[in-house]
Formats: structure tokens, sequence, C-alpha cells
């Protein structure tokens, strides 16, 4: 019998590329308010961006049908054709963007999607853009690929949206990749078709290429969602575009996302993907099928709320002295500037931080909202609206009665 003693004493190594990453912030700020609501403690959670809507019925039905049928085997690893095909549609019909199905790669999530195109595009030492705010999840992509995040600092005075003259300023011979989200995680900006088509100009001049991370294109209340690769058949050859059915089909744990770009780019995407997950789940791609092909109602509905509920909570922030909250026209959430309360305190406890700032809001008024420090910023706190409206009412009453004790 070998005991533990006889075996070689080894030191535990974790790779460095995993030690240079932390743990999805939003997520674990999630995992934290769901563990505090099972124990039974009341919290807001305007924390992790998931729509709370059910996912709609027809496309449950789908999901149903295909585990009845037996469709749940392997099936190509990039997914299956008739899926390929609707997002072949979609994007022609509602972007402007005409990929063929070997241009399409169906993945787990948008997460997955841009993760492979990271990893594709991007070698040891390059260099990604990333304008800040940005979504958690760049950076560490970025540094998982073995290249280097470079930030673009952008300001409310621009609706945090980058310039070409930011971009510009940004770029140097190891630029490989921007990473463009609009409309945006966490600010909720949208680019104009004249701010995109800036920002195309450059990249096409430098030959960038560009990300564009399309997933709350359904969730605009002023404005238009403009594809990037729409802008110019030169962009169709440097962009990849990103889109999925989490957001707009109140789809998150079904994981589907899918992205579409020039095809010897996809095609590296896919062999890699091959190789990490083989093909997304068979009864999620039907489902995802339902959802790209069917009635557009239940999303129609679903925006008309979330706007209402915008409305509500940027009209309560806006009444607050403590916050700078502008009006964002899309995704769902808001990003107040809450700088003024820093240095100040609250029951004795100092806000040093925009960390600490949420971490009170979590203690003492049981609202979960995620730090600025987790997008690159640290005179915010992000909110995400996608909970009902009596859930936001509340919350902001309990925010507004720990903000009454701020001294
Ligand atoms: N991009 C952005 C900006 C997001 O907020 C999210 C949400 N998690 C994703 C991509 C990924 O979405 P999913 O993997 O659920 O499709
Ligand atoms: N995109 C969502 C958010 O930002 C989900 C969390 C995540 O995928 O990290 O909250």
């Amino acid at each position: 019998m070998i005991c533990s003693t006889d075996a070689p004493k080894k030191e535990m190594k974790i790779s460095e590329r995993a030690r240079a990453i932390g743990a999805s912030p939003t997520l674990a700020l999630d995992a934290r308010t769901k563990e505090l609501q099972k124990q039974g403690v009341d919290v807001v959670n305007f924390g992790v961006g998931e729509p709370d809507f059910d996912t709609p019925d027809h496309i449950k039905e789908a999901a149903i049908d295909a585990i009845r049928k037996g469709f749940t085997k392997y099936t190509p690893s990039s997914g299956i054709v008739e899926l390929r095909e609707a997002c072949t549609r979609k994007f022609r019909e509602e972007n402007g963007l005409d990929y063929k199905p070997d241009q399409i790669l169906v993945s787990v999530g948008a997460k997955h999607s841009i993760y492979n195109a990271v990893m594709v595009l991007c070698d040891a030492g390059d260099e990604a853009l990333i304008p800040v705010p940005y979504w958690v999840s760049y950076p560490e992509m970025v540094k998982l690929a073995g290249a280097k995040p470079v930030y673009i600092e952008t300001t409310p005075d621009t609706g945090f949206k980058v310039t070409p003259e930011m971009l510009s300023r940004a770029i140097t011979p190891r630029t490989r990749v921007l990473i463009l989200n609009s409309p945006s995680n966490p600010t909720g900006a949208v680019y104009t078709r004249e701010e995109l088509s800036g920002i195309a100009e450059v990249c096409l001049k430098h030959g960038i290429w560009v990300i564009s991370d399309e997933i709350y294109e359904k969730l605009i209340y002023e404005g238009e969602h403009v594809s990037f690769a729409s802008l110019s058949p030169e962009l169709m050859n440097i962009t990849i575009t990103v889109n999925g059915v989490s957001k707009a089909y109140a789809m998150t744990g079904w994981r589907i996302g899918y992205a579409g770009g020039p095809k010897e780019v996809i095609k590296a995407m896919a062999d890699l993907q091959s190789h990490a997950t083989s093909n997304p789940t068979s009864i999620s791609q039907k489902a995802a099928l339902a959802a790209l092909t069917g009635p557009t109602e239940p999303l129609e509905r679903m925006r008309q709320e979330f706007k209402r509920r915008r409305d509500y909570i940027v009209e309560r922030a806006q009444r607050m002295p403590e916050f700078r909250c502008s009006t964002p026209s899309g995704a769902f959430y808001i990003y107040p500037d809450v700088s003024g309360l820093i240095g100040k305190s609250v029951g004795g406890k100092v806000i040093t931080s925009s960390s600490v700032l949420a971490e009170i809001l979590l203690d003492k008024a049981r609202i979960a909202v995620v730090p600025g420090e987790a997008f690159g910023t640290s005179a915010n706190l992000r909110f995400s609206y996608a909970t009902s409206l009596e859930r936001i009412k509340e919350g902001m009453d309990r925010l507004e009665a720990v903000l009454h004790e701020v001294r």
C-alpha cells in the first residue's frame, strides 16, 4: 500500500497563466448574493447582468422536443447547420452582414465566442486595446492568451466612448486587436454610426482586428444598433462579430453564443473549440434555433419593461445628490459616479473606495451592486436593473436610507 507519506513531496504548482487572472467578480458577487438569499437574507440583487424574465415558452418547448426526439448526442463542433444558417439569416436581415454558414461558429455563450476569438488572434507579446470601463472578462481573456491588455481611458464627457483620437494614441506596432462593445456593459453607452465610422477608419488604416461584442443589441432605448462590420465591405475582413441569446431571449443558463467573421479566423476558432468543449449542448442549440427563428413579441415586451425600469432607476439615482448618473441608451445597467462619497463614513466605517462602498451597501442595506474597480474605474458603482420594478424600488429606498447616514 502506498501511504501519502511515501509519495515524493511536490510543490503544488498552478500555471502562471492561471495565476495571472482572478475569478469573474460579477459571477463571484452573484454567488455570494444567492448564498445569502438561500440563508433567508432578503438581498436586492443589482449585481449580476442577468434578465429576470423566464425563457419564452416556445423556446423551452423546442428544447423539450429535442430531448423527446433523442437529439442528445454530439453535434458538429461548430454547431448544427440549421442554427448556423439561422445565424447567417439573422446577421443578414437584422445587421446587414452577409456571412456564409462556414463563416459562423456557435459556441458555449458569447463569452466563449470572445475567448475563442482572442485566443486565435493574439500571440504572446501582442497588445489588445480595451476601452475603459470594460466588461470584466476582456482583460483576463487577453492575459490568458499571453497578450497584454492596453487600456483606453474614456470619460463621461465622451459618454464613456472611445474616439478615433484616443484610439490612434493607443496604437503601437504590437497592437493586434480592439475589443469594442456596443451597447456597453457596464455603461450602457451606444455608439452611433458616425462614431463607429471614425473608429473603423483608424482600424483599417492600422490593420487592427476588431472583436465587436454586440450581445446587448436588442436592448436599446434611444438610437439604433449599428453592427460595426456593416459599415463597409473591408470591415468584414477585419471584424469578428459576436452575439448570443443570453440577454435578448433571457437564456443565460442555456449557454449559446455565436460569432461571424472571415472564414480563416472562424476556422481557427472552430478548431480550438473542437479540442476544448466540442459542440455546444445539442438541446440548447435547438432552443437557440427556436429563439432566432421564432416570434419577436416576447423580445419587444422585455425591451419595453427594461425601458420602464431604466427610466425609474435613473430618475431615482439622479435625485440622489451623492450620485452623478447619466441616462444610458442601452443594455440594463446604470453606472453612476459615486466619487463624492469617498472619504466619508457610514456607521463609523470609512468609504475608502467603491469596493468598500459596495461592501457597506451589502452589509447595511442588503443591496448587491458591483464596484467600478471590476470594470477598471474606481469612481463608480454598477447597478443592473434586470430585476423587477418592485425590487428596484425597494433597493433604491434602502440605498437612500443608507445615504442619509453618510457623514
Ligand atoms: N459580453 C458582455 C458585454 C456581457 O455582459 C456578457 C454577459 N455575461 C457576455 C459578453 C457573455 O454572455 P454569454 O456568455 O452569457 O452569452
Ligand atoms: N455579463 C454579466 C455581468 O456582467 C454576467 C456575469 C459574467 O458573465 O461575468 O454581470
